[in-house]
């Protein structure tokens, strides 16, 4: 059995607290490794040695510091079917989405590079009498990283690239779930010229994130998984003072007007819906057809397309559609949740609740679900399943469908097919959620615009990558010098008042 490590001053090192988690191949059920849970002590030494570290980093040119990313993104292109590989084994997406996994975090090191012009100050020429005023943006000094199973390139990537650009070091916490490929990337970090020290990789669980949470050291946190655990990091990080942002889950709608093109729309929602087994904070899990008619013709469509979908192990080949879900939990709660569906009323139209792969029978895997006539107080529509499922809940007009998705407590995600330009700028301009796609079903924003939900789905002020990570992973400092004038004039010493 493989026994992974945590990754301490610039090497893999093992684990000594003596608890260990299971890391499952989803594909199989098999425990394929075991996963070092920190203890306090040990996660205590990594961030007060990356505390040692970060002075002499934060020190080091911008420019220099932009190096690092520039040949961290040759290393991560040089291994990338390496990295998709292992990300694949672990978290059960197929290979095309392991490397759309890394290729989105890449891109944030790509952004990154920008980081000498990103951390340019303000200056103000004359703001008084032999007066400037400048601002700078120093690094927080450390931050601790806290991270979900569902992206484990590229959500670590996108949080570990700005922090270190702008001279942070970082303990970065990796799912337990999933943890290879973060501790790869460390290894590449290395390779890429990052002194040692600056990147700690602490495995661990609770009392791991805890004791970071807790750290006097640590500045700032930046967390990804789901909204309960977000809120409890948002509010116990921010009660010893520290800046905090907190991103948490999703029930992301997708309106399709009447006026819609139908097949583009059933397409997209099949691949936003159903896309790594519905395990994307942004996936689609509410389909939104406004008219019964509309509905109907969703429907139809949607049906045979959703049948056809290849579902089996990222081993199978490149037209797999989606693997399994993470672990035995996760596909138990999810068929929980899809019982519980038919209970409420829900009409189940696409039903494979008795899903079974041969030779894969105890692997994690769930056929799709797609579920008509989903009313708002059902339980299936007010919880993130986390799996395969779509629900459609249909909707009389536009405003209904506007009013659904805006009193849906998150509001990470929102789509709207139509071919009517008012009406898609309407419901850009109105709806109260942070990334609007029109006619795009799943609209991530590209690295160097920021990505962040609104409502239960963000706690904190500033969003991930673009602009905004470099603001939140630096402090602006202000400088007032006054430089009396008149010496240059020669032969005058004594001391001028100041006018
Ligand atoms: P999770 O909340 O279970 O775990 C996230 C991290 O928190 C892990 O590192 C885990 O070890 C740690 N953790 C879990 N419980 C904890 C506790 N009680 N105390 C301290 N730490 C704890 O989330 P997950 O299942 O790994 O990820 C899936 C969730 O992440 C979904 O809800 C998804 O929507 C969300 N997500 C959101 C975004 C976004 O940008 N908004 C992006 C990706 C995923």
């Amino acid at each position: 059995m493989q026994e992974l490590t945590h990754f301490i001053n610039g090497k893999r090192v093992p684990g000594s607290s003596g608890r260990f988690g299971d890391v499952f191949n989803p594909a199989t059920g098999e425990v394929q490794a075991k996963v070092p849970m920190a203890s306090a002590g040990e996660t205590a030494a990594a961030i007060e040695a990356a505390a040692a570290a970060q002075p002499a980093w934060g020190a080091t040119n911008p420019q220099r510091r932009a190096r690092v990313m520039m040949e961290m993104v040759r290393l991560i292109n040089r291994d990338m079917d390496k990295l998709a590989e292992a990300l694949s084994r672990e978290h059960g997406k197929t290979l095309p989405d392991a490397r759309g996994d890394v290729q989105r975090g890449l891109e944030v090191i790509e952004f990154c590079i920008g980081a000498p012009h990103l951390l340019k100050g303000e200056f103000t020429d004359g703001a008084g009498p032999g007066i400037d005023m400048y601002s700078m943006r120093q690094p927080l000094g450390v931050v601790g990283i806290i991270m979900p199973f569902n992206f484990p390139a590229m959500m670590p990537l996108w949080h570990i690239g700005p922090a270190l650009a702008c001279g942070n070091a970082a303990v970065l916490k990796p799912s337990e779930r999933d943890p290879s490929v973060p501790l790869m990337l460390a290894e590449l970090f290395m390779e890429a010229g990052l002194p040692e020290g600056v990147l700690q990789v602490v495995n661990g669980d609770k009392e791991a994130v805890d004791t970071i949470l807790d750290s006097e050291i640590i500045q700032g946190i930046s967390f990804v998984g789901s909204t309960p655990v977000a809120q409890y990091i948002y509010s116990r990080a921010a009660a010893s003072g520290k800046r905090a942002q907190c991103f948490g889950g999703a029930k992301n709608h997708m309106i399709i007007m009447p006026d819609a093109d139908m097949d583009q729309a059933a397409d997209a929602l099949v691949g936003a819906g159903y896309g790594a087994a519905g395990e994307r904070c942004m996936a689609v899990s509410v389909a939104v057809p406004v008219g019964e008619e509309t509905a109907d013709r969703l429907i139809e469509k949607l049906v045979p397309r959703i049948e056809k979908l290849r579902v089996a192990p990222y081993t199978a080949g490149e037209d797999v559609d989606f693997g399994p879900v993470v672990t035995r939990e996760a596909q138990q709660r999810i068929l929980r949740l899809i019982d519980r569906g038919v209970e409420e009323g829900a009409k189940l139209v696409v039903d494979n609740r008795d899903f079974k792969l041969q030779g894969y029978e105890n692997g994690f895997f769930v056929g799709p679900h797609l579920f008509d006539h989903v009313t708002p107080e059902m339980e299936i529509y007010k919880t993130e399943i986390f799996g395969p499922v779509l629900s459609t809940v249909r909707a009389g007009s536009y405003e209904e469908a506007l009013k659904l998705a805006m009193d849906h407590e998150y509001g990470n995600g929102t789509a709207i097919f139509t071919r009517d330009g008012d009406t898609a700028r309407d419901f850009a301009h109105r709806v109260n959620i942070g990334m609007v796609g029109i006619n795009v079903p799943i609209p991530v924003p590209l690295a160097y615009h920021s990505f962040g939900g609104w409502k239960k789905s963000m706690f904190g002020d500033l969003n991930q990558h673009g602009p905004d990570s470099f603001r939140f992973y630096t402090r602006t400092k202000t400088v007032t010098a006054r430089w009396p004038s008149g010496l240059k004039e020669g032969g005058e010493f004594h001391f001028k008042a100041m006018d």
